[in-house]
């Protein structure tokens, strides 16, 4: 234990730990931190390995607030320490999750928390759970080769980037704090043999639960129906209590049904949000697919830039491009088939399994066509305008466009005006086009025809402009975490200025606002990142 300064800040000692995860499911007997193989348990005990000279990086105000921290607790002696895993505080109970996975199509047996620490639930006012967990904590019985171990490139993203989803109202994990280690890891980043020390780091991670696809298809693959059911029921009374009549109703096929329905359903969501973003995930692995429908895992995920369906961010999956941007909804689909072969054992019939994977798919497109329409400001999907939004993504692929820029612009597009030029319903979406001379007559004549298409939509609609600009601007963010912003944070981060995260940490509070004084943030991306690692290309060396 590092020794404390300054006094102990009153509500962090006073959180309120009420642990279910840890009380309510059974635990790995053996307790001693060795790498191995746990069976008919849920979790493993396992502390967090103490660092050097921890430092507090950035913290989240919001998730703070929900933990009912203050400012001054944040920035105590003792709030580095805490989530830095050097000090536990009363109550906490630390464990790592036992899970399995298939990782790019093939089943990988059991993962876990191989460098993610849980150090306990806060229950809130509102009866809502919080767990706190450590990720680059140090080794676990799950760390199987690796080191247990987080890097600040990693941890800047991943804290960053879970706090803009939030704030960009999609479903996800949340970070409450960021701190570096003082201690080195060496990361082959590149795999290409040459391997160098980077600074290390922590980020606490904080959702109600981190149950994954994984966590269910490891019992289903032992056999082991027995957890599978505990776990099972405990999450339903836990994380979907709506489910029971009453909380002490017994669990039968029926629930498991719904709640299976729920999760494909909640799947969905967050995927069209990610399609409505241009947010793509680069590692779907159903050890990367949260049960409540969370965006987890912040891997080498990445930020659609011009606009292109088969990109993906990770050079692992280069060749396949599993996980590129325009496929992230059937992988959704084929990983909740795989959750479903986990659950059967508790349900013995097939058939309703299969029609919540239907229903997935129908509810996907539905969502996908309102969430497409509302991005373009109409009052709703008309059967018509499939061709409209069509046209659209081949305009968008005619030449390096930004979506993101592009519909920020298109809210500015004149629609009252009786006639304009080619040149004047150009204007407002100029800013999109990452190469001049693309714009050819050619080209310019085929956008020109869509926004014209476009704006005799919008007028049968009889939508004022301003209107349609304040629709839009709510669901076309103008600012996202930018493959290259992350870059230039982190390279201020590792020489020790971290400004630039919490700057981007207060920009990303409002993404939806113009913030003109920030708008910096907002442009394209630039030349010199086109091609450069950790902008526009990730492996997963994290
Ligand atoms: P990911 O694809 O990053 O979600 O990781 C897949 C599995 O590898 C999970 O079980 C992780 O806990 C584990 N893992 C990833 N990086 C490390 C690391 N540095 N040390 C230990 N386990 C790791
Ligand atoms: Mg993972």
């Amino acid at each position: 234990m590092v020794p404390l300064t300054n006094q102990l800040p009153p509500s962090l000692t006073a959180l309120r730990f009420n642990n279910r995860f840890e009380q309510q499911l059974p635990a790995d007997p053996i307790t001693d931190n060795h790498r191995r193989q746990v069976e008919y348990a849920c979790f493993s005990y396992v502390k967090p390995t103490p660092v050097k000279a921890p430092q507090l990086v950035s913290y989240s105000k919001e998730v703070a607030d929900t933990l009912r921290l203050t400012i001054d607790d944040c920035e105590s002696d003792l709030f580095t320490q805490v989530f830095a895993g050097n000090t536990l505080l009363n109550g906490m109970a630390p464990y790592a999750q036992c899970y399995g996975g298939h990782q790019f199509g093939h089943w990988a047996g059991q993962l876990g928390d191989g460098r993610a620490i849980n150090l306990g639930e806060v229950a809130d006012q509102a009866g809502m759970h919080h767990v706190l967990q450590l990720k680059g904590a140090g080794e676990t019985p799950y760390s199987r080769t690796a080191d247990g171990l987080a890097v600040l490139r990693s941890s800047v993203r991943e804290f960053i980037c879970s706090e803009a989803m939030h704030h960009l109202d999609v479903p996800t994990t949340r970070a409450l704090s960021l701190v570096t280690t003082g201690e080195d890891v060496v990361r082959d980043m590149f795999y290409d043999g040459r391997p160098k020390p980077e600074p290390g780091a922590i980020v606490c991670r904080v959702a109600p639960s981190f149950l994954r696809f994984g966590s269910y298809e490891i019992f289903a693959s032992r056999g082991d129906h027995e957890t599978l059911k505990t776990l099972a029921d405990y999450t339903i009374r836990n994380l979907f209590p709506h489910l029971l009549d009453k909380a002490d109703s017994e669990i039968g096929a029926a629930h498991y049904i719904e709640w299976f329905n729920e999760v494909c359903q909640k799947t969905a969501e967050m995927v069209v949000h990610w399609m409505r973003v241009g947010f793509v995930h680069g590692v779907m692995n159903t050890d990367n697919m949260s049960i409540l429908g969370l965006t987890i895992d912040y891997g080498p995920y990445g930020w659609l830039e011009n606009y292109d369906p088969n990109w993906t961010p990770n050079t692992t999956d280069a060749t396949n491009k599993r996980y590129r941007y325009g496929h992230q909804a059937q992988i959704a689909q084929w990983n909740l088939v795989q959750l479903a072969n986990a659950l059967y054992p508790l349900i013995n019939d097939a058939e309703p399994l299969r029609q919540c994977i239907n229903d997935f798919a129908s509810s996907y497109a539905t969502q996908l066509e309102t969430m497409r329409a509302a991005k373009l400001g109409l009052k709703a999907f008309q059967a018509d305008d499939a061709t409209l939004i069509s046209e659209l993504h081949k305009v968008l692929q005619l030449i390096e466009t930004d979506m993101t820029i592009f519909y920020r612009g298109l809210a500015d597009l004149n629609t009252e005006a009786q006639y304009q030029t080619d040149d004047q319903l150009l204007a407002p979406i100029a800013d999109a086009y990452y190469v001049e001379a693309q714009l050819t007559p050619e080209n310019k004549a085929e956008i020109c025809h869509w926004l014209r298409q476009y704006q005799k939509r919008i007028r049968q609609d009889g939508t004022s402009d301003a209107d349609r600009r304040t629709a839009m601007n709510k669901v076309n963010p103008k600012y996202v975490f930018r493959n290259y912003l992350a870059q230039l944070a982190t390279d201020k981060s590792e020489q020790g200025d971290f400004s630039l995260v919490n700057e981007l940490l207060e920009v990303f509070r409002h993404p939806y606002d113009e913030q003109p004084d920030k708008s910096h943030f907002a442009v394209k991306r630039p030349d010199w990142a086109r091609e450069r690692a950790g902008c526009s290309m990730l492996s997963c060396s994290s």
